[in-house]
């Protein structure tokens, strides 16, 4: 039986030692300070696609994690005996321009091509829908029925607890060194900071963003994304509001008066929001590669390790398929990683 380390204990950690766990290794997972210290333990999760046209291996990958979604999570959920929040609830996006609405418009065919069936995309009057909703100037909004939500934090804590249950063991602290077969380092944007170090080229960095938690109850409404901001509800009765993205920041985690304008501007985009308490306000780093795409395989140079990371504004999104993939490799040595996702395609 392998024995694998796994360094990190945020989304991709937690997916990658799940999944090899569950092909039989024995998983050690060792997480520096607590489950989802790093952005994982935000509060936004949105898991929304990519647009379905120009595809590439890279919207092919998110799109495979997320149709597999629904069935992970509720074993994730039924094994851990927690609740990660997720529900495939849909977007809707508002159209501000007649080339955007040409454009949505197109998208409807293209969606029946790459999604195969598994999810429609439409255009709709902003008008018919109510609530939680954005107008927009055209007077048209897209939706799509792949979009989906999650609770992140409690996504953590239930992938944890399922992890456990197979049988893997989480360590908070320090890497012993223990001697395993493997070690899968998924240490999040200061991962990226060491490999750039390590390799000397910049191949990736932190991307900080804010964002707040509203008190809302819009359970089952799909999300909203307008003017560049995201709004989701959440099943306990929250909105998540998100984001900022900082290329230049000094403090990780303390939230300023972007987090106000930005407040300001989902308001304007769903009064409805107008006057809701806000429960939390919150930053994260965001671990951003080269080519703002996942980083995924051999450690370049060092037998037996490995890298995943790199999962930036979509890391919920794609997790599962990271797990499935790193675990191939880590324990097969062959896994179908697209050429643009290896640490070599970011030197
Ligand atoms: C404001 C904001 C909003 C976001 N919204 C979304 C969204 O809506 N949907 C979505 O899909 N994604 C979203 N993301 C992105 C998503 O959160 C990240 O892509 C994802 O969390 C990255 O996961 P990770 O496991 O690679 O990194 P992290 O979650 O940062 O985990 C890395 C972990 O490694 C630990 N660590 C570091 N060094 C060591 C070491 N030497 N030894 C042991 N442990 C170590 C850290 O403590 C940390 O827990 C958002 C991010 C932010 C900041």
């Amino acid at each position: 039986m392998a024995e694998i380390e796994v360094l990190g204990g945020g989304i991709f950690g937690l997916s990658v030692a799940y999944a090899c766990q569950k092909r039989g290794a024995r998983v050690h997972l060792i997480e520096r300070h607590t489950i989802g210290a790093g952005s994982s333990g935000g509060i936004i999760g949105a898991l929304a696609p990519h647009t379905p046209d120009n595809w590439n291996a890279k919207k092919q990958f998110q799109f495979e994690s997320l149709i597999a979604m629904q069935d992970y999570w509720a074993e994730v959920d039924r094994l851990s005996g927690g609740h990660s929040g997720y529900a495939r609830t849909g977007r809707l996006v508002a159209l501000p321009d007649a080339r955007q609405l040409a454009l949505a418009k197109e998208r409807v065919q293209s969606a029946q091509t790459f999604w195969r069936g598994f999810a429609e995309w439409s255009v709709i009057p902003d008008d018919s829908v109510t609530g939680l909703a954005p107008k927009s100037a055209t007077g048209f909004l897209s939706h799509d029925t792949l979009s989906a939500r999650i609770l992140p934090r409690a996504a953590c804590a239930s992938l944890a607890g399922a992890f456990q249950a197979l049988g893997g063991q989480i360590i908070l602290g320090q890497s012993r060194g223990r001697g395993a077969d493997a070690l899968v380092i998924c240490t999040g944007y200061e991962g990226l900071l060491d490999l750039s170090a390590s390799l000397n080229r910049p191949i990736g960095k932190g991307i900080k963003g804010q964002g707040l938690l509203l008190e809302h109850n819009a359970r089952a409404r799909p999300q909203v994304f307008a003017d560049g901001v995201h709004i989701i509800p959440h099943e306990n009765g929250t909105v998540a509001v998100g984001s900022t993205t900082e290329i230049e920041w000094t403090e990780p985690t303390t939230v300023d008066a972007q987090l106000d304008d930005l407040h300001a501007r989902a308001v304007e985009i769903c009064p409805i929001l107008h006057g809701a308490n806000v429960l939390e306000r919150w930053a994260g780093v965001r671990p951003r590669g080269r080519r703002r795409a996942p980083i995924l395989g051999r450690y370049p140079g060092r037998e037996g390790v490995f890298i995943a990371n790199g999962g930036f504004k979509i890391g919920f999104g794609v997790a599962i398929r990271v797990g499935e993939v790193m675990a191939d490799l880590v324990l097969t040595g062959r896994a179908e990683i697209p050429d643009s996702f290896t640490v070599e395609a970011n030197l």
